[in-house]
């Protein structure tokens, strides 16, 4: 259970393990924000026969859907519901993986311009727990989407490729001796134009910069009407020089975000249901009309079992009830350079395989969930047939570790539910790291699960 899984994978066998990450490595290149994400999804999702819930339930038509036919509902372009009809009826429960897509970044504010020292500056209010000094130096770029008062909308992608980027400065070491590392969330500003527009009457330095956004019909009143969200520039690559590790932004949780749609997008005819949900806002405490604690993917439940000529109060609850889940989300890997705040023997170690966490939570498991023996033994036993390689772990030593996911509120369902996630270094920083190894068993995890019978 615990060897390093290069072994599994040398030789011929690291094809597959490249193929897969290849794929991965270009999703985690362009898809940086959770509409970017969405719009992956919704077309790989449509290339594979999945037909829109919301095209369904306008369509008027009463052909009912039937076991192996798949849906997919979008909530407001940032979380997405993949389903697929099982050949048993939905109330005998549902297989379902669920992943956030949001990942710790910088926004921009509503009313960001402004300027200072003959700059044109840029105020952000960050999202997520950064340790704000890894975000300054690093060449950034803007992702996002600008929603006119008329209704029309331009996506930004400004940074990428050949682009110019944008950053947060920091001092030179000569004024700044006792390098404190204490920047503060407000001192966060983007450096964004320095050119002065002789034209304009004041403001110029902010002037000239406006003048260019003029050129996409974007004005400064329409960033009160925008999500623009500051993310690390460039491509994620190989990392280590043995290539057996990638670097990318936002690895949290798109890792098993990527890997639990490509185990949806691949299944094909389940004998229970299965249901991928990609969410927003998990790293703020998964709040807001589009996390997990929004009632959209019960709603989405409800639409499809009326679809299928199954919906009934009881039958839903039901099916959430008997449902199995895994909460697909990243742990901490052991990281070589500090091993203090990790226990060697129970955390988690790239390359030894996909991660569960029987609870999360911190101090005496406060906050946790706490997934049940026998669904583990079922668990266990489907991965062991499969020869799925995993690791049994917790995140760090005991009182100095701890965190929390998705899973506690999927749990108020009363379902089956553990988290399983590929292990990260550098979690939250602006480049994080994966295990390629790792990567492919939590896809091979993940195809496994939804083949599983539900038992309760
Ligand atoms: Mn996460
Ligand atoms: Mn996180």
């Amino acid at each position: 259970m615990e060897t390093n899984l290069w072994e599994k994978y040398s030789g011929d066998k690291r094809k597959p393990v490249e193929d897969f990450c290849a794929g991965y490595k270009d999703f985690l290149s362009t898809c940086k924000t959770e509409r970017e994400c969405i719009k992956f999804a919704i077309k790989h999702a449509e290339e594979k026969g999945f037909v829109s819930l919301e095209k369904l339930m306008n369509s008027h038509s009463t052909k009912k859907l039937k076991p192996g036919d798949k849906v997919y509902g979008v909530n407001m372009n940032k979380a997405i519901v993949l389903f697929i009809v099982g050949k048993q009826p939905i109330e005998y429960g549902v297989n379902i993986i669920g992943a956030h897509i949001d990942s710790p970044r910088i926004d921009l504010k509503a009313k960001p311009f402004y300027e200072s020292a003959g700059f044109c500056m840029l105020d952000t209010h960050y999202y997520g727990g950064i340790k704000k000094y890894q975000w300054t130096t690093q060449p950034m770029a803007l992702h996002g989407v600008v929603v006119r008062k008329d209704g029309s909308t331009t996506d930004i992608v400004m940074g990428e490729n050949d682009d110019a980027v944008v950053g947060f400065s920091d001092l030179l070491p000569h004024l700044q001796k006792d390098d404190k590392k204490d920047i503060k969330g407000e001192d966060l500003n983007i450096i964004a134009g320095n050119i002065a527009n002789p034209k304009a009457k004041k403001d110029k330095f902010k002037d000239f910069v406006l003048e260019v956004l003029k050129k996409k019909n974007i004005t400064e009143d329409d960033f009160f009407s925008a999500e623009i969200e500051i993310v690390p520039a460039g491509k994620a690559r190989d990392f280590g020089l043995d290539s057996s590790m990638i670097m990318g932004y936002g690895q949290d949780d798109r890792v098993c975000a990527y890997t639990a749609l490509k185990a949806i997008l691949e299944c094909e005819a389940p004998e229970f249901s299965a249901m991928c949900i990609l969410v927003d806002k998990e790293e703020v405490g998964s709040t807001g009309a589009t996390g997990i604690r929004s009632k959209y993917f019960e709603n989405c439940l409800v639409e499809i079992m009326n679809l299928c000529g199954q919906y009934s109060e009881l039958g839903i609850r039901r099916a959430l009830n008997r449902a199995n889940m895994l909460s697909s989300d990243v742990t901490a890997g052991i990281d070589p350079n500090y091993l203090a705040p990790f226990n060697l023997a129970t955390d988690a170690h790239l390359a030894k395989g996909i991660s569960f966490n029987k609870y999360t939570g911190s101090g005496g498991k406060y906050g946790a969930n706490d997934a049940n023996p026998e669904f583990i033994a079922q668990l266990r036993r489907a991965m062991d047939d499969e020869g799925v390689t995993y690791q049994a772990n917790e995140m760090g030593k005991v009182d100095e570790g701890g965190g929390g996911t998705i899973a506690y509120i999927m749990a108020m369902y009363g379902m089956n539910i553990i988290d399983a996630g590929v292990p990260v270094l550098n979690m939250h920083a602006p480049w994080e790291i994966t295990s390629k190894v790792d990567i492919y068993e939590a896809y091979r995890c993940y195809k496994t699960f939804y083949k599983m019978p539900i038992k309760k």
